[in-house]
């Protein structure tokens, strides 16, 4: 399918073409268009979805059941939390690390690498 920022995009401000840029914010690349002229900033409407999405999930609060297997216990990551980095980092690898970060937090770290 062919993408909107495949095409020449005007500014609605000052009638010049815009040029295509691209910038990360909290980890996210977006792809936008930019106004040499004007400073005005068009963010690709898809990335911006995503962006929502991110924030909407990042918001949220789940609870998870910790269950013994083995000599280990183990928790539940939520698919849709998984789906959403594999989609975003195209690839997830099987090892997270997991660092004990206080008395009351775990963190689990993706990589793609
Ligand atoms: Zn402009």
């Amino acid at each position: 399918m062919q993408d909107i920022f495949d095409n020449k995009i005007i500014c609605k401000n000052c009638n010049s073409e815009m040029q295509k840029v691209k910038f990360l914010k909290n980890g996210f690349s977006f792809r936008a268009v930019h106004c040499l002229k004007c400073n005005n900033k068009v963010i690709h409407p898809e990335d911006k979805q995503e962006y929502q999405r991110y924030l909407n999930l990042r918001n949220k609060n789940f609870g998870v059941k910790l269950r013994l297997v083995g000599n280990s216990y183990t928790v539940s990551i939520p698919r849709e939390i998984v789906n959403f980095i594999n989609e975003q980092n195209k690839v997830i690898d099987e090892i997270v690390k997991l660092n004990f970060e206080g008395m009351r937090k775990l963190s689990l770290i993706f990589n793609n690498n």
